[in-house]
C-alpha cells in the first residue's frame, strides 16, 4: 500500500505545524495536488532543475523542499522562461511540490536542531523565541571550548563544507555558540543577547559584518547551502513513520548539491 500525499503532508505538519513559520512566509502546498498517491518522495532544499530531473528520474510524485519555488508574485507563466519551464516540467510529469520553510527552522528536530546537533552542542536553548517556548535558531555550549580558529575546522568538517567567512578573531575562545541556518542578518543582536561568542550563520552580509565587529561578536558565515544538512535527517524521519504506518512509499533524500558558489 502507498500513501496518499495528504497522509504524508499530515506528517510533516505534524513534525514541522505551519503556525510555527515565520509571518509572510512562503510555505505549504505550492503546485499540484495531494490528492494521489505517492509511492516515490523527493527531499531536497531548494527545487532547481538538476533536482525535477532527478525527482523524474525516480518516477517522484512529490518533492517536500525548504525553500521555495514561488517566494515572490508570479506575473506570467511563459514557457520560453527559466522559471516557467520549472513549473511546465513539475506539472507534466504530475509532481506536486511542498514547502516547509521556517516552520522546518522553529520546530523541535528541525533544520537548527539538526545543525546544533551535527556541531554536539550541548544545554541547547532558542536563539530568538517565535512562540512561547518555540523559536528560530539555537544557543548551546561546545562540549570544550575551542579557539575560534579551530571551530572554523569543526565547522568545515561538521557541514561538509569547503570553506567559510570569518569575521572576527580567529585567537578568541568560544564557549557559547548561536546558529542559524539561513539569513543570519536579523539574528545578530538576539546571539549578543544570548551571551554567544560566535554566531555561525548561513548569509551575512558587508554591514552586518561591520555591526558584528563593532558589537565584539565573532560570525562564522557557512554559506546558506549548510542546510543540505536536513535532507537526510528529514527522510529519515518520514520514511520511519511511513513505515511504522504500513505504507511502503520510499523517501529519498535528493543527491543534488545545489550549492550556487564555488570556492576557488
Ligand atoms: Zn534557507
Amino acid at each position: 500500500m502507498i500513501a496518499k500525499g495528504q497522509t504524508i503532508i499530515q506528517i510533516m505538519d505534524k513534525f514541522a505545524p505551519k503556525q510555527l513559520a515565520l509571518a509572510d512566509d512562503s510555505i505549504g502546498l505550492q503546485l499540484g495536488t495531494l490528492n494521489k498517491p505517492v509511492s516515490q518522495v523527493l527531499i531536497a532544499l531548494d527545487v532547481t532543475p538538476e533536482v525535477v530531473a532527478e525527482a523524474i528520474q525516480m518516477k517522484a510524485e512529490l518533492i517536500i523542499a525548504h525553500h521555495a519555488i514561488m517566494y515572490r508574485p508570479i506575473k506570467h507563466l511563459r514557457l520560453d522562461f527559466p522559471a516557467g519551464k520549472l513549473y511546465e516540467a513539475l506539472i507534466k510529469n504530475d509532481i506536486a511540490v511542498y514547502i516547509a520553510h521556517t516552520n522546518l527552522d522553529v520546530a523541535e528536530g528541525g533544520v537548527n536542531d539538526i545543525l546544533a546537533a551535527l556541531l554536539e552542542l550541548e544545554h541547547v536553548g532558542i536563539l530568538q523565541e517565535v512562540l512561547p517556548d518555540q523559536g528560530i535558531g539555537r544557543v548551546g555550549r561546545l562540549p570544550e571550548q575551542q579557539l575560534l580558529s579551530e571551530l572554523v575546522n569543526t565547522v568545515k568538517i561538521a557541514f561538509e563544507i569547503p570553506a567559510i567567512r570569518l569575521v572576527g578573531n580567529p585567537n578568541h575562545m568560544i564557549r557559547k555558540v548561536a546558529i542559524l541556518g539561513g539569513s543570519g542578518r536579523d539574528y545578530v543582536k538576539a546571539a549578543i543577547f544570548a551571551g554567544a561568542d560566535v554566531l555561525i550563520t548561513g548569509d551575512i552580509d558587508y554591514h552586518t559584518a561591520h555591526d558584528a565587529i563593532a558589537a565584539g561578536l565573532n560570525i562564522i558565515d557557512a554559506g546558506h547551502n549548510i542546510e543540505k544538512l536536513l535532507k537526510p535527517v528529514i527522510a529519515r524521519m518520514l520514511q520511519e513513520k511511513l513505515l511504522k504506518m504500513g505504507y511502503e512509499t520510499k523517501v529519498n533524500p535528493s543527491e543534488v548539491n545545489t550549492e550556487p558558489f564555488q570556492f576557488m
